[in-house]
């Protein structure tokens, strides 16, 4: 079994329905499990090709009223901590409780992927919460119908590329990739923005063309010889993680170079590095793309930063080894313009100058990245985010293909880890690419957010 799925929602909404949809009669076990209380079952699922266990978390029925919300809550928290992905379903004919906020949001702080399912979703009475689901800010909600079954085809492309992650991950015997959460979350903590700590380091990944410094950066980081003297902890086969503080800030951190040397490869090395540095973006939450100052922009260089911003992933470039720059200040307006031109989808993204072999900027090269992890994980409030769609449309208003203009109703956050926003609208198939650049490009420089990749999905209002 390579990965868990937990069910979770309130009472009623057909988390058991769906369980045993999922399950057929493959129950595996049951109650008197170890470690597995009356409140949970586990089961085999399978899905298309994908096989995984699935837990549910019904059974809180019998609880009696006023203790049913805390209940609900714990239970929440221990399948989130179980279970590697969680599937929260909610009632779409109801539409979102105050409830299945309060659960949005444990689920939003606590667990590394969640999936979130409008159920009961058959036929046109459910429309309006299907809508509704957008705003608890988990992604986009899955129509579903665990009854009559429908819904299972779009459930199994969300889960399809979480599971090629966590099979990559046993298959590479990384270390885990998130979280431990034994650590108390605060009610009233900044929902935007989960910080760094031992037990759920930043994960950060160092990329970049053979020779651009990698390995001479990390150690610096470091300030020991010990990626290239045989690291103990956390080697893979292809890439290596080390658990450091880098100035007070919890990072786990990837790079991909260190061993090859060490296994005397380097002939594959320009071949092999890419692969690498493919699995490190994926593992990563940051990316810092490392230029070499007389070589910076080469073709690989752009697709491994395109292919972190297509990832999602908070991206840093910087430029290695400025030490031997003759010309600075000249270089550093060439660098920009280029950067510009080349990677336009990384707009704001931060370049960092540095010298890996001295040492030189990565102070600042650090405060980059705890940066681009917090706009990584910003969020912003539905009632900021419809008033700032207002000032939009008045300032340029969306174009009138064949007279009738789109109208762009409602919009609102639907996930972070990139910020990601859907826009309410008629006719989104009619809205062209420009018009979403200048929404995109609004929301980077009226809420702050250079850098990250931004996701806007354009849905129509039924
Ligand atoms: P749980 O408490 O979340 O496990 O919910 P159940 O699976 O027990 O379902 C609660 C009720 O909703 C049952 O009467 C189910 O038959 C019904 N139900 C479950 N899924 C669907 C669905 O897709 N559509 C409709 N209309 N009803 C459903
Ligand atoms: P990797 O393949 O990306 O891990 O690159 P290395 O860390 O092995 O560095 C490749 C070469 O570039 C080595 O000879 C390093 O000494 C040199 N180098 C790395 N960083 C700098 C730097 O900031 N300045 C200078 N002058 N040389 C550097």
């Amino acid at each position: 079994m390579t990965f868990s799925v937990a069910i979770v929602g309130r009472p009623n909404v057909g988390k058991s329905t769906l369980f045993n949809r999922l399950v057929g009669k493959r129950l595996a076990l049951v109650d008197n499990q170890p470690g597995v209380t009356r409140d949970l079952r586990e089961g085999a699922a399978r899905l298309g090709d994908l096989r995984f266990t699935v837990i549910d978390t019904a059974g809180l029925e019998d609880a009696t009223d006023e203790s049913l919300q805390g209940r609900m809550r714990k239970l929440t928290e221990r399948a989130v901590d179980m279970a590697d992905i969680c599937l929260f379903v909610i009632d779409a004919r109801t539409g979102v409780t105050p409830t299945d906020e309060s659960l949005a949001e444990i689920l939003r702080k606590r667990s590394a992927h969640v999936i979130l399912a409008a159920n009961k979703a058959e036929g046109s009475a459910a429309d309006a919460g299907v809508i509704e689901a957008w705003g608890l800010g988990l992604g986009e909600p899955i129509r579903m119908s665990a009854e009559h079954g429908e819904g299972l085809n779009d459930l199994y492309s969300q889960l399809m590329p979480l599971a090629d992650a966590f099979e990559a991950r046993a298959a590479a015997e990384a270390p885990e990739v998130d979280v431990s959460l034994d650590e108390d979350i605060e009610d009233d903590e900044d929902v935007s923005y989960r910080k760094p700590t031992e037990a759920r380091p930043m994960q950060v990944a160092v990329v970049g063309r053979p020779n651009a410094g990698k390995s001479t950066l990390i150690n610096k980081i470091l300030g020991e010889e010990r990626l290239l003297t045989g690291p103990e902890a956390g080697i893979t086969r292809d890439a290596i993680s080390l658990r450091i503080d880098w100035d007070g800030m919890p990072v786990r951190i990837f790079d991909t170079a260190g061993m090859r040397k060490k296994a005397k490869v380097q002939d594959k090395l320009e071949k092999l590095s890419v692969s690498d540095g493919l699995r490190a973006v994926k593992f990563a939450e940051v990316v810092v793309v490392l230029l070499d100052a007389a070589i910076p922009f080469e073709q690989q260089d752009l697709r491994i930063a395109d292919l972190a911003e297509r990832e999602g992933r908070a991206v840093v470039v910087a430029i290695n080894k400025w030490d031997m720059e003759p010309d600075k200040s000249d270089k550093i307006r060439e660098l920009r313009e280029a950067f510009e031109r080349l990677l336009p989808q990384l707009r704001g993204a931060p370049l960092v100058t540095v010298s890996a072999k001295t040492g030189k900027g990565l102070d600042r090269l650090r405060d980059a990245v705890a940066k681009a992890h917090e706009v990584w994980n910003r969020r912003v409030t539905t009632a900021q985010l419809n008033r700032w769609l207002i000032g939009m449309l008045e300032q340029h208003p969306p174009p009138a293909p064949g007279g009738r203009r789109v109208k762009l109703r409602y919009m609102t956050q639907a996930k972070t880890r990139p910020p990601g926003f859907v826009v309410m609208c008629s006719h989104p198939d009619k809205l062209p690419e420009s018009y979403s650049r200048y929404l995109v490009n609004g929301l980077r420089a009226d809420f702050d957010m250079p850098g990250t990749p931004i996701r806007l999905y354009f849905r129509s209002q039924a």
